[in-house]
């Protein structure tokens, strides 16, 4: 089984990923856990470039094809064995934070994400996706806190309340298109009612 976590900034996926990760093994499930843009070493190299901040001087095609290199490498090296070996396979970002990111927010064409898309997926696409949701302030509140700690994430600089709004409807709206992948889920609450939110919603599909 092959499950992505997306959503905006500061939603929690990666808390909520190791917690699914946790209790999957505790069931005695084995468990691969990873993440993009990365998750393989090529790809790593390529995250370290792409959240300097350096990427998106040369523009948000450039940063949109890199991630699709990114991409088919970590497929090809690290998931599609996890799964091939009957892992289940736990992703933080996905093929929809590209959609969102680069395709909504960066404004490159949709043709273009869903070429390079299937280029570097091909065969392995998420059986389920967990969409984490959250109202755009709790993003933008994660962005600010980053920024001042990290003086090289220049890209959060530009990044307003109405950037996160945005996000967050990009992501809502794939979840309303494809809900036989996609789960909605309400990423506001204690940590652990999120987890159970997402446990039920695990066991239910
Ligand atoms: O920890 P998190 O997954 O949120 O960090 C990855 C960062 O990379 C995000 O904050 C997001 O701004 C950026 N990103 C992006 N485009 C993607 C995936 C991630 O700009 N396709």
């Amino acid at each position: 089984r092959f499950v992505t976590f997306e959503g905006g900034e500061g939603v929690g996926k990666s808390t909520q990923l190791r917690r699914l990760a946790e209790r999957l093994q505790a069931a005695g499930v084995a468990v691969t856990v990873t993440r993009e843009p990365g998750g393989s070493p090529r790809a790593e190299q390529l995250r370290a470039f792409l959240l300097s901040g350096k990427a998106k001087r040369y523009g948000t095609f450039a940063e949109t094809a890199l991630i699709a290199a990114g991409r088919a490498d970590h497929v090809d090296r690290l998931i599609r064995p996890a799964l091939k070996r009957g892992d289940w396979v736990l992703c933080d970002r996905f093929i929809d934070s590209t959609r969102c990111y680069q395709g909504v927010l960066g404004e490159v064409p949709d043709r273009l994400i869903a070429g390079l898309e299937r280029l570097a997926a091909r065969d392995v696409m998420p059986d389920l996706t967990l969409i984490l949701d959250a109202p755009a302030s709790v993003g933008l509140a994660r962005a600010r806190r980053r920024a001042g700690l990290d003086a090289a994430a220049d890209r959060f600089e530009s990044e307003d309340e109405s950037f996160h709004q945005r996000l967050r409807e990009a992501f809502i709206d794939i979840a309303r298109h494809e809900p036989e992948r996609c789960l909605l889920i309400d990423a506001l609450g204690e940590a652990d009612a999120v987890a159970a939110r997402i446990w039920d919603g695990v066991v239910r599909r």
